[in-house]
C-alpha cells in the first residue's frame, strides 16, 4: 500500500484506544473533568453494562456555548497552555483527548451552561460528527450522556467482560473519586439503583463508612504528615487499617497522588505495605486511603495516556516520608485500634462518647471481640471470592406506613454476582428493643447499641425507592377523586406550572387554578394531608434556581417526598413496624445518613457502657 495520511475519524478511533476502553475508562474522563470544573456534585449513571448509557451529570462551571464545539475537537484543552505548564499541572485533564476519543466511538449528548451565561448549549455528536446543536435552558453545569459505546467499532466490544464486571469497574472508579474528593457529593447509580452516596461533607471517614462500613471505617487509623517545603514538600494524609484488620488483595489499597488515583502497585503500594513490617500475615493486604501531595513540578503524571502512573522527582524522598508517616500511624494507634480518637467529627456523628475501647484481638477479630463471626463474614463484603450473599430476611406483611407497591428486595437481588462487588448491607442485623420518646428506636447489635431517629430512617428508606422507582421511570402515581387546590404564592405557582412535565415523571398532575394550583394527581405514598406543604416545599427548594436541572428536580423532589411521607418523630410504632423499619434500613445502601446527610442513628459501645456504669477506667 502506498503511504497515506489516515482520515481524522480513524485517527481518533485510534487515539480513543488508548483513553477509552471500557465503560469505566469513559466514566473516569467524565468524572475527572466534571472534578476539573469544579463540582460540588456529580452523579453518575450507568445502564446496559454502561455501553446502552453512560451519563455524569455535574454543577461545575460549564463550557461556554462559544467552546462547545470546541471541546470536542483534538488537543483541545482550557487547562494547559505552553509546553512549561506540562511541568506544571494542577488539573486531572490536560491532554484534551477524552471528549472527541469519547465522541468518535459512542453517541454523546452534552448539555452544558456557563454559569455567567444566560442560556446553555445541547449538542449531539455520533461517531466524531456532530449532529445537532442547539441552545436550551438548563442550570449551570455540564450533564453528558455516551450512548452505544463501541457501536461503530464492534470488535471492541468482544473485548470487554461481562456487564457485571464493567460496571463493578465502573463503580470502582466513583468510588477511587469518592474517597479522593470526599468534599463532592457523589451519587452512583447502576442499572437504576442507587449503588453509592457520598454526603459531600468534607469527611474522609464518612465516606469510607459508604464504602466499606461503619464497623472498618472506625478502626482506621489517621495518618498526617508533613515534610519539607517548595518543590521538595511532601504531604500524606489518609486513613489506614491496623495490622488485625486485612483484605486478601491490594483492592482495598486507594492511593492516590495530588488527589489523582493511582494503580495500587509499583514503589507506592510497596511502601505502604512495608510499613506493616512483620504485621501482616503472608497474602494478607491492608486497607488503607491515602493520599500524596507534592509540588506538581514534583511529578510527571504525563507517564501514562489514562495517567493511573507517575514519576517522582524527589522519589526516595516522597516514599521514605510516606513510609514514616503510615508507620507512625501504626505505632500510635496500636493502643486504641478502634477510634482515631482525633477523628471529631465522625465522634460527633456516630457516637455518644468517645470513652475508649479494648484492643483487638488478632487478625481478622472484630472490635468487640466477637471474632471472625459469621456476621462478620457476611458483613465484610468486598473480601476477594466472598459469598456476597445474605441471607433474606423473612417476608412479612407490611405495615400501614410503608410505602405500597414498593416490594422488598428478594434474595436474587441482594446476592452479588461472584466477580461483581456490589455494595451489601452496610449495617449489622439490628435487634429492636423498644421505642423512646415516640421518636427514637433502641435496638441492639454486636457492636453495641443503637439509638435510632424513627423519621431519619424512613426518610432514607422511602428515598433510595423513590429513586429506584424514578430511575425506572415508575414513579407511581394515584388520581384524587376531588381533584385538590393548593393556594401558593405567584411564584411559586410560575414555578410548578412552568414545569409540569417534571412534574408528571413524579405522579404529579396540576393545573392553573386561582391564585394557586389544582392537584388532580399525586405520587402514590404521598399521604393527602401532606400535599399542600409538600408542594411549598418542593417549589421553595427550587425558587431561585430558574430553569432548574433534572438533577437539581430530582434531588428535590426525593428529598421531599422522602421526608413527607415518612413516618413523623412523636408517633408511635409497634415492635413488629419497628422490625419492618430496620429490616428495610437494613437494605438501604447508605443507612446511616438520612437524605439531608444527618446521622439516622448513633452508637454507644459495650466499653462506653462499662466506663459509664464504671465497671472500668
Ligand atoms: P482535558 O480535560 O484534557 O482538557 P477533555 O477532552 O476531557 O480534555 O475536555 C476538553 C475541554 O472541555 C476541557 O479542557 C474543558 O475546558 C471542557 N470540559 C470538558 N468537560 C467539562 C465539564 N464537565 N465542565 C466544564 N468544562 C468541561
Ligand atoms: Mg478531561
Amino acid at each position: 500500500m502506498s503511504i497515506q495520511l489516515l482520515d481524522a475519524t480513524v485517527a481518533a478511533q485510534i487515539a480513543a484506544g488508548e483513553v477509552v476502553e471500557r465503560p469505566a475508562s469513559v466514566v473516569k474522563e467524565l468524572v475527572e473533568n466534571a472534578l476539573d470544573a469544579g463540582a460540588r456534585r456529580i452523579s453518575v449513571e450507568a445502564r446496559g453494562g454502561g455501553l446502552r448509557e453512560l451519563k455524569v451529570q455535574d454543577d461545575g462551571c460549564g463550557i461556554a456555548a462559544a467552546e462547545v464545539e470546541l471541546a470536542f475537537e483534538r488537543h483541545a484543552t482550557s487547562k494547559l497552555r505552553s509546553a512549561e505548564d506540562l511541568w506544571n499541572i494542577t488539573t486531572l485533564g490536560f491532554r484534551g483527548e477524552a471528549l472527541p476519543s469519547i465522541a468518535s466511538v459512542a453517541q454523546v449528548v452534552c448539555i452544558t451552561r456557563a454559569a455567567h451565561e444566560e442560556l446553555g448549549t445541547e449538542l449531539r455528536i455520533a461517531g466524531g460528527e456532530l449532529q445537532a446543536r442547539s441552545a436550551r435552558g438548563c442550570s449551570p453545569g455540564t450533564s453528558i450522556s455516551v450512548r452505544n459505546l463501541f457501536y461503530n467499532i464492534p470488535v471492541r466490544r468482544e473485548y470487554l467482560r461481562s456487564e457485571a464486571t464493567e460496571l463493578s469497574a465502573v463503580s470502582a472508579v466513583v468510588q477511587q473519586y469518592a474517597l479522593a474528593y470526599p468534599e463532592v457529593r457523589f451519587t452512583l447509580l447502576l442499572e437504576g439503583r442507587l449503588a453509592l452516596q457520598t454526603s459531600g461533607d468534607g469527611d474522609l471517614r464518612a465516606v469510607v463508612i459508604e464504602l466499606y462500613g461503619l464497623e472498618v471505617a472506625r478502626q482506621l487509623l489517621a495518618v498526617a504528615a508533613s515534610y519539607g517545603e517548595g518543590e521538595q514538600a511532601v504531604q500524606v494524609t489518609g486513613l489506614v487499617s491496623p495490622p488485625g484488620l486485612t483484605r486478601g488483595s491490594r483492592g482495598y489499597l486507594h492511593l492516590f497522588v495530588n488527589r489523582r488515583a493511582l494503580q495500587p502497585r509499583g514503589a507506592i503500594a510497596a511502601v505502604v505495605e512495608e510499613a506493616y513490617h512483620t504485621m501482616l500475615m503472608k497474602g494478607r493486604h491492608p486497607l488503607a486511603v491515602l493520599d500524596l501531595r507534592v509540588h506538581p513540578l514534583a511529578v510527571d503524571v504525563n507517564v501514562h495516556p489514562t495517567k493511573s502512573e507517575v514519576k517522582f522527582r524527589y522519589a526516595p524522598r516522597v516514599l521514605g516520608v510516606l513510609g514514616r508517616a503510615v508507620r507512625e500511624a501504626l505505632l500510635s494507634g496500636a493502643d486504641v485500634p478502634t477510634w482515631a480518637d482525633d477523628d471529631g467529627a465522625l465522634q460527633r456523628r456516630f457516637e455518644l462518647r468517645q470513652l475508649g475501647a479494648p484492643a483487638p484481638q488478632g487478625p481478622e477479630s472484630s472490635a468487640w471481640g466477637v471474632g471472625a463471626s459469621a456476621w462478620d463474614r457476611e458483613h465484610s463484603r468486598w473480601d476477594a471470592g466472598g459469598s456476597g450473599a445474605v441471607e433474606p430476611a423473612p417476608r412479612e406483611p407490611l405495615p400501614p406506613w410503608v410505602m405500597p407497591g414498593a416490594p422488598e428486595p428478594d434474595a436474587s437481588e441482594r446476592a452479588a454476582p461472584a466477580e461483581a462487588p456490589q455494595p451489601g448491607p452496610a449495617l449489622p442485623p439490628l435487634r429492636v428493643v423498644g421505642q423512646v420518646g415516640l421518636t427514637y428506636i433502641v435496638a441492639e447489635a454486636p457492636e453495641g447499641m443503637y439509638l435510632i431517629d424513627q423519621h431519619a430512617a424512613h426518610e432514607r428508606i422511602t428515598y433510595e425507592r423513590l429513586m429506584a422507582q424514578y430511575a425506572q421511570g415508575a414513579v407511581e402515581s394515584q388520581g384524587m377523586l376531588l381533584p385538590q387546590a393548593v393556594p401558593l404564592a405567584p411564584a411559586a405557582t410560575a414555578l410548578l406550572l412552568g414545569n409540569r412535565e417534571q412534574l408528571a415523571a413524579w405522579g404529579f398532575a396540576i393545573d392553573a387554578w386561582g391564585d394557586g394550583v389544582l392537584v388532580r394527581a399525586t405520587p402514590a405514598t404521598l399521604p393527602p394531608e401532606e400535599l399542600s406543604r409538600a408542594l411549598h416545599e418542593l417549589a421553595d427548594r427550587l425558587a431561585g434556581r430558574g430553569g432548574s436541572s433534572p438533577l437539581d428536580w430530582r434531588e428535590a423532589m426525593l428529598i421531599t417526598l422522602a421526608c413527607h411521607t415518612s413516618v413523623r418523630a412523636g408517633q408511635p410504632l409497634s415492635l413488629e413496624e419497628m422490625r419492618q423499619l430496620l429490616r428495610q434500613l437494613e437494605q438501604c445502601v447508605s443507612p446511616r445518613t438520612c437524605p439531608h446527610g444527618r446521622p439516622t442513628m448513633i452508637l454507644m459501645t459495650p466499653a462506653q457502657l462499662e466506663r459509664q456504669f464504671g465497671r472500668r477506667t
